[in-house]
């Protein structure tokens, strides 16, 4: 396994639309080397899950995992997931404002409108396929990572207005955030 270098804003990677992976190649070593490292250059900088973009491959796999985040202690843990040319569809029109940052926007987070409920289909390292549905923090999560594979950044969504460095983000708007939208989440979602 190797930690990889992430690719930062700017880089036209970040902005393509990444290729699926066929289906009979997701068990080939190429795929299965490419996800052991996005989980090892994931877990080397505290991210709460990475796209492969981010590490210069345009190809539709994403690894998700919270655990006891420093980056983000609030939020709900979500055990390692990797998920293969991921779709998503909004369950309802209900959303949240998640307060984001993003390992390709260093030193930046700002407020991002999330739907609260999402269905979301993939394949697993494995190839087998996954039909599950996530609400709350931990679908604001698989909406950022997903949106990396379409070439989009939490940047282009959040209210710039809200734009903070995370220094300030501790000062300034954690506490507010954590009374409030935190709160309210995790007593709605659970998750
Ligand atoms: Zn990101």
């Amino acid at each position: 396994m190797t930690i990889r270098k992430i690719a930062l804003i700017g880089h036209p990677i970040l902005r393509k639309v990444a290729e699926p992976i066929p289906v009979d190649q997701i068990r080939s070593a190429a795929v299965q080397t490419l996800i052991d490292d996005l989980i090892e250059t994931m877990r080397d900088a505290n991210g709460a899950g990475i796209a492969a973009p981010q590490v210069h491959e345009s190809v539709q796999v994403t690894v998700i995992e919270v655990g006891n985040n420093p980056r983000y202690p609030y939020k709900p843990k979500i055990p390692l997931t990797v998920l293969i040319n991921p779709v998503i569809t909004a369950l309802g029109d209900e959303t949240f404002k998640n307060f984001e940052g993003c390992l390709s926007v260093p030193n930046l987070r700002g407020v991002v409108p999330r739907y609260a409920r999402i269905r979301l289909t993939a394949f697993d390292r494995e190839g087998r396929a996954i039909d599950t549905t996530y609400q709350g923090f931990t679908a604001g999560t698989m909406q950022h990572e997903c949106d990396h594979l379409l070439g989009k950044l939490f940047v282009d969504q959040a209210d710039p207005a809200t734009f903070t460095t995370w220094d300030f983000f501790e000062r300034f708007h954690k506490e507010h955030f954590l009374e409030t939208t935190v709160k309210e989440v995790v007593a709605k979602y659970h998750s």
